[in-house]
């Protein structure tokens, strides 16, 4: 505790480019920010804050104009599945499903489950997020203690079935009742700990493992909980199709959802990709929020319409989804996709590209103040203003992807890579500075994980057939 409190003094940062993403899209060209405790102080010009501020600081950090941003939120990702990276590359959605993350998820232990979100987090942290969203995991417990040892922020969130073929053994038995008990349990022992770091929501892994029970049972104790809810929601023509099948609605999964009352401001929708105009409606007049995660849409799922839900004023974020999905858990990665598969899309939906559909700006809010908003978090995230929590990240523009920096915000969508991400503060505290993460052995966990994964695979019986001659 005394080394957290002599950490959390006043620190004043100046000579920077601030990038606020507040509600006037404010750009301080020469701005400076005092913090204190894990809060924005004061924020505005430079010579301004280092006035008022630098007799009292305990750390003034002139930033050479590099770039600060609020720290990304990354909506949709399966931290439990990083080590499960390069397991499932390349193959059907039913040999991906059944035979590579079934039987990894269900073989998986807490300490598993703790050392891959250790993992996860690593290179969310280089890639500057300060939170995310978990799509749903079998250990919330061992997420909690990897989240409160990184020092990032997380809204967690365990994998709920209570129906479905072809359910591995341990899942198939669980009822509605049960799913809500063992989350209600998760949200009184963690919710609100690790400073005020982790919230606990709830989960629906999908329709096609949900009985409509579930659905209003999750949906109520939402509601009692003042909580979220995390589903991914029509990924695939066959998951719309099964459902006109079985519950007798004439489209799919979102309208389905309608006439269940499900659709509410605190329902978080992953992928959102098989929906028509009229279900955009209804996710629009409820305030759903929808999670894009592009380079996994382009994967497995197909063109989310994006650009229609942005003009029916639909909150949508960013995320990566997880990493046998993916690959790369980088939301700066992510803003680059969405940028560009959005505008080739417009082909499909208009019949020619449109290089001004979703730009930069847009994108740029996608990945910061709508993440925020996306995780009903945004009275103190996603945005740089005075009272909200100090999560940032500073970017180091000077190197050979970014110069020359004629317009610095569609830099930051088109030019910027990870690579480009130096420090990363969340709640007031520095986790990476100079592209050493503080809170973690960086190398330490990469062993762990490297040992963890290839006794998962044994364990689960998954063998990756090999793709060349192997001499
Ligand atoms: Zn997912």
């Amino acid at each position: 505790m005394e080394a957290q409190r002599s950490s959390y003094s006043l620190i004043v940062l100046h000579n920077a480019t601030i990038v606020t993403m507040d509600s006037g899209s404010s750009v301080f060209r020469n701005g400076g920010m005092a913090i204190e405790h894990d809060r924005i102080r004061a924020i505005g010009q430079s010579r301004d804050i280092l006035a008022e501020f630098s007799g009292t600081a305990g750390e003034i950090i002139d930033l050479h104009s590099q770039i600060l941003l609020p720290g990304f939120i990354n909506t949709h990702i399966h931290t439990s599945q990083q080590l499960a990276r390069g397991i499932a590359d390349d193959v059907d959605l039913m040999t991906w499903l059944h035979h590579r993350i079934w039987p990894y998820e269900s073989n998986m232990t807490e300490e598993d489950s703790f050392i891959s979100t250790l993992l996860c987090g690593i290179e969310l942290i280089h890639s500057g997020a300060t939170c995310f969203a978990e799509a749903g995991g079998q250990h919330v417990t061992g997420m909690a203690r990897a989240v409160e040892l990184l020092g990032l922020r997380a809204c967690l969130t365990q994998s709920i079935m209570d129906s479905g073929d072809g359910l591995p053994e341990p899942w198939a038995n669980r009822t509605a009742e049960d799913c809500i008990q063992s989350q209600k349990e998760l949200y009184r022992k963690h919710n609100g700990t690790a400073d005020g770091r982790i919230r606990v929501w709830l989960g629906i892994r999908q329709i096609m493992n949900s009985t409509d029970g579930l659905l209003l049972k999750t949906r109520d104790t939402a509601r009692e909980l003042a909580t979220g809810i995390h589903m991914h929601v029509a990924e695939i023509p066959y998951e719309n199709q099964l459902i006109v099948n079985t519950r007798k609605v004439n489209h799919g999964t979102v309208t389905h959802l309608k006439k269940l009352d499900f659709l509410q401001k605190n329902l978080l929708a992953a992928h959102t990709v098989w929906v028509d105009d009229t279900e955009i409606e209804f996710l629009s007049n409820a305030g759903v929020k929808v999670s894009h995660c592009p380079a996994a849409a382009m994967r497995m799922l197909g063109f989310a319409p994006i650009r229609e839900m942005l003009d029916t004023s639909i909150c949508v974020s960013l995320g990566t989804d997880g990493a046998p999905s993916n690959n790369r858990m980088s939301i700066v990665d992510e803003m680059y996709l969405a940028s560009l598969i959005n505008k080739g899309r417009e082909v499909y939906a208009r019949g020619t590209t449109d290089p001004t559909a979703l730009p930069a700006e847009t994108v740029l809010r996608m990945a910061t103040i709508n993440g925020a908003k996306s995780v009903l978090w945004n009275e103190e995230i996603g945005s740089l203003e005075v009272g909200k929590k100090a999560d940032l990240v500073v970017i180091n523009p000077s190197t050979w992807s970014m110069v020359p920096l004629h317009d610095s915000i569609s830099s930051l969508v088109y030019c910027m890579r990870t690579e480009n991400v130096v420090s990363v503060m969340c709640n007031g505290r520095w986790i990476m500075k100079d592209k050493k993460i503080l809170t973690v052995d960086e190398e330490e966990v990469l062993s762990s994980a490297n040992e963890a994964s290839a006794q998962l695979l044994r364990r689960a019986g998954i063998t990756i057939p090999s793709r060349m001659t192997v001499l």
